[in-house]
């Protein structure tokens, strides 16, 4: 089956007593069993349960990988991935990362034992030298299309480099969702997501999940969700998988809405630089075009003037809210360096890109004629 179909019907399945068309949530704590330890498969939620069952199979198939393991979190994922590893075990890392997985990175696991550095996640060369820098290099952690700068890496030449060094190959897929880009295909062991962003899609969960390309790097993720438990409730797992089943809708119309919007912006006398990788200016055009089939509903920019009138913007934006996170129906607006990266410090965020004049947008799917006259407005007064 296709990416649509599959992402409305697996883990979908007719429910055998009823005929109910969706499978019913099952809240249940816990399971009566027949007689000590004589049980249907299912003993305790933390463990084992259906309905977070149904949304595993789903984007494990959705992704390629041959299983799933879903978190309370993205950064519960996150942390489930790092976790597999033991102190002293070094991990590279492109430079452009979410904030709260280098915040996690840099606050828990490089005093907790973990050896991590940085390179530049558009140098394969910069990447080679950084592994040279680890005693005892273990994994690649990937983004792309980056936040907020929006680079492309490219995943097929990392991963043939990290193979060469016996690395495994995790993949935050946040921004593109498997339906723009699916990094198993291209060499990736681990893919992450928070499934709060596009998954869900609608601002009301906060979600994540680890998807292996094998049965086996499955093993200690899901010993870790077992037996550290950051499990997700399972009326989240429902509203995700109810997500999931509008994904491609929804991501084509994200794509659409961004492009036009990247384009617009260019002809603002007010901006300084529009970032988007669907521009034949960006760096990463070419890459994306080959390693995406879309270019994602993110656009990020710089105004020209002062943090006084970025925020001027941002606070003037009417249809666009201004709020953290992504990946919702509604546009959402950003000033990563007041609210997103915050916890990145001053001279390390401005000296990757993240300076006081940088907005990213979050491109909804309402009417783009609104958005843009959001935008113009909002420029005309900054
Ligand atoms: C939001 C986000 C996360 C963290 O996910 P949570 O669900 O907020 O824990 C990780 N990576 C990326 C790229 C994100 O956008």
């Amino acid at each position: 089956m296709r990416f649509s179909t599959r992402a409305i019907h697996v883990g979908q399945d007719v429910e055998e007593i009823t005929g109910a068309t969706i499978p019913p949530l099952f809240i249940s704590s816990t399971y009566t069993q027949e007689a000590p330890n004589v049980h249907k498969g299912y003993d305790y939620s933390r463990a084992f349960n259906p309905t977070r069952e149904n949304l595993e199979a789903c984007l494990a198939s959705l992704e390629g990988g041959a299983d799933c393991a879903a978190f309370s979190s993205g950064l519960a994922a996150t942390t489930a991935v790092f976790q597999t590893l033991r102190p002293g075990d070094g991990v590279v890392a492109g430079h452009d990362l979410y904030g709260g997985t280098f915040r996690l990175l840099n606050k828990h696991f490089v005093p907790w034992g973990l050896e991590v550095v940085y390179a530049d996640g558009e140098s394969l060369e910069d990447f080679e030298k950084a592994i040279g820098q680890l005693s005892r290099p273990k994994m690649m952690w990937l983004e792309t299309p980056t936040n907020p700068l929006l680079d492309i890496s490219d995943l097929e030449g990392l991963s043939n480099l990290a193979k060469k060094h016996d690395m495994t190959v995790a993949v935050d897929n946040t921004f593109a969702t498997p339906c723009l880009q699916t990094p198993i295909a291209l060499g990736a062991d681990i893919v992450v997501h928070s499934t709060t962003k596009y998954l869900g899609g609608h601002s009301d969960v906060i979600g994540g999940a680890a998807i292996t390309r094998t049965a086996e790097q499955m093993e200690p993720i899901r010993f870790l969700q077992f037996a550290a438990g950051a499990v997700p409730s399972p009326f989240d797992c429902y509203l995700v998988q109810r997500g999931l089943k509008t994904l491609a809708l929804r991501m084509e119309k994200h794509c659409q809405n961004a492009h036009i919007i990247a384009e617009k912006l260019l002809d603002f006398p007010q901006i300084k630089e529009v970032i988007f990788p669907g521009l034949a200016s960006h760096p990463g055009h070419e890459l994306a075009k080959k390693q995406m089939c879309g270019f994602g509903g993110m656009v990020s920019f710089n105004m020209k003037g002062d943090l006084e009138k970025t925020k001027r913007f941002c606070s003037d934006l009417k249809v666009f809210s201004l709020a953290e996170s992504l990946g919702g129906v509604e546009s959402l607006a950003n000033h990563p360096a007041l609210m997103t990266h915050a916890s990145i410090p001053k001279e390390i965020r401005e000296e990757r890109g993240v300076g006081d004049t940088l907005v990213r947008l979050s491109v909804g799917i309402e009417d783009v004629e609104d958005l843009l006259e959001d935008i113009e407005q909002a420029l005309g007064n900054a």
